[in-house]
């Protein structure tokens, strides 16, 4: 097309590609932000959430940094660092903040819909992890973030917190756990899609679904041309954008690849894939009230540690053991095998070389995961649930996580676990990539990016005025303000129907 042509043609000003919660979390900002904007939403599937942000592929724990271990490492020097949980638990709060003021303007739907308190406990057996848990206590409770953790290493206190880890365990084992019951289990899917049901119907904002994103490419004007296929009818069109987020998931680095923006060279992704074990049995589901997160075996990555949680989805109690991380070359779980193989690139062939023989042990385990027979899966869950019978389990296939391989001078290549906006063109277009501590910080994450891409109009009254309606706590610190923290946990927890974290006097 001529660039004149291209020129005359009107487009929104914002594109969102795919349709999971950081596009949605995105979308509900920025409308919220400058309700005049126009924007419009590209996804290859024919809904809303049903790739990672779907309750069944993901675990649906409200990431604090309760019960997950591996955000508070042990230092050489035997003391913990917290400082990764602090920066999780506070993500925590700003999401709750800003799904509060979504409901209590009537936006979303009813809280118990999707976000329920479940106690988050942290267990552990063997002398040197009981030490480290009990060490990992005392160093988080003197953060008011942490303020309500407690700790046992007494097996009658914790039958009665986890009867079905408990039960038919070696009285003389040395156990230990600590539990939060500030904890919670948040139906990710729900939320997405209540957010998009809201988007759909404001006039500015069009959905399209079952539309794949296949190019990318800067025009003259500084404006995106994307080339869009509706997968449908097989018809493909262009539309032009000011700005683009890529918010595919695993399907964000192909596309950061065809965007062609130099900040962008280099990236890879090492895909991981999770199966879960399911119960079936009412029985056994109703006996368990809890998130039990363990620690990851030795060797073994860090989104690979176990738990067993108590879930509730499409107002069901359910209990899932898993992920059993593995290796597939998707990207997506409704991707291709070809994903991996097909985002190599001269760019990249290095730091995805370099990262891959320094964790070959790491992709050793997670092909011999894949291989598990279902006995070798049943003896995992034994460690958490000794008594645990085959016949009450059944296996199924989680979301896909792709993380990020990236460029070092020193290494070639480093693989990493956290999550990164990419952003080029003078940030009219951003990517995000990697899925951890994932959807839980969504809201943490889209701030970021309306801070470094929208930095000429974040600033402005208007625009802090309404970021402090819809997050009380923004631009403060929480974990430096019990009084701040105190007040914004009793606002959230009044409004999301979750139990107070200081009773009232
Ligand atoms: C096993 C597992 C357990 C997890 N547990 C937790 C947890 O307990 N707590 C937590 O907070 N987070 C958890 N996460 C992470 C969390 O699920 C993700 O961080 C989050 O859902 C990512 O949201 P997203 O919007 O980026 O991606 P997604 O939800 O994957 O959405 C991306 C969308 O983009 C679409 N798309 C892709 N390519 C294209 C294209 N070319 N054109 C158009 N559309 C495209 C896809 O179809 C998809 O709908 C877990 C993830 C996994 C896999």
């Amino acid at each position: 097309m001529h660039n004149n042509e291209e020129k005359d043609i009107i487009g929104p000003d914002v594109v969102l590609i795919g349709a999971g919660i950081m596009s949605a979390t995105l979308g509900m900002m920025l409308k919220e932000l400058n309700p005049d904007l126009k924007i419009e939403v590209l996804e290859r599937l024919d809904m809303a959430a049903a790739e990672s942000s779907d309750a069944w592929n993901n675990a649906g724990t409200g990431h604090s940094a309760f019960c997950e271990l591996n955000y508070t490492p042990e230092q050489p020097d035997g003391s913990i660092d917290i400082s990764k949980a602090i920066r999780i638990a506070e993500s925590f709060e700003i999401s709750k903040q800003f799904w509060a003021y979504l409901i209590k303007n009537r936006i979303i739907e009813l809280p118990t819909s999707f976000i329920r308190n479940i106690p988050h406990i942290s267990f552990v057996w063997g002398h040197d992890n009981v030490n480290f848990l009990r060490k990992r206590y005392e160093a988080m409770v003197q953060c008011h973030l942490f303020k309500g953790m407690v700790y046992t290493e007494d097996h009658r206190e914790l039958k009665e917190w986890i009867p079905l880890v408990m039960n038919g365990r070696d009285s003389s084992e040395p156990v230990a756990a600590t539990r939060m019951d500030l904890g919670t289990d948040v139906n990710f899917g729900a939320l997405t899609r209540s957010m998009f049901r809201y988007l759909q119907e404001e006039n500015n904002v069009i959905t399209h679904f079952t539309h794949e994103v296949r190019k990318l490419r800067q025009v003259e004007d500084g404006r995106w041309r994307i080339t869009v296929k509706n997968l449908k009818t097989g018809e493909k069109r262009k539309i032009y954008s000011r700005y683009v987020f890529i918010g595919a998931g695993g399907g964000a680095l192909p596309l950061l690849e065809k965007s062609d923006i130099p900040e962008g060279k280099g990236y890879g992704g090492f895909p991981v894939s999770g199966q879960w074990l399911r119960c079936t049995n009412r029985d056994v589901i109703e006996q368990h009230e809890a998130k039990v997160y363990g620690k990851a075996a030795v060797g073994s990555p860090p989104m690979s540690v176990p738990h067993l949680d108590t879930r509730y989805i499409n107002g069901k109690r359910e209990l899932l053991f898993g992920p059993y991380a593995g290796f597939s070359t998707k990207f997506l779980k409704k991707g291709s095998f070809l994903d991996l193989p097909r985002s190599i690139k001269a760019g990249n062939l290095r730091p995805m070389l370099s990262a891959g023989i320094r964790n070959m042990d790491l992709t050793r385990y997670l092909i011999d995961q894949v291989r598990q027979t279902p006995d070798e899966r049943v003896e995992a869950l034994k460690d958490y649930f000794p008594n645990a019978r085959p016949e009450d389990w059944e296996l199924a296939v989680a979301g896909q996580r792709v993380q990020i391989i990236k460029k070092d001078p020193d290494k070639g290549g480093v693989l990493e676990f956290g999550t990164e906006i990419v952003s080029g063109a003078n940030c009219t277009l951003a990517a995000l990539l990697g899925a951890s501590p994932g959807a839980s910080t969504a809201v943490s994450i889209m701030l970021g990016l309306l801070e470094r891409c929208f930095m000429h109009r974040i600033n402005t009254d208007e625009w802090q005025e309404k970021l402090k309606e819809m997050i009380p706590s923004y631009g403060q610190s929480l974990s430096g303000n019990p009084a701040l923290l105190d007040q914004v946990r009793n606002y959230t927890s009044e409004v999301l129907g979750l139990v107070p974290a200081v009773e009232k006097k």
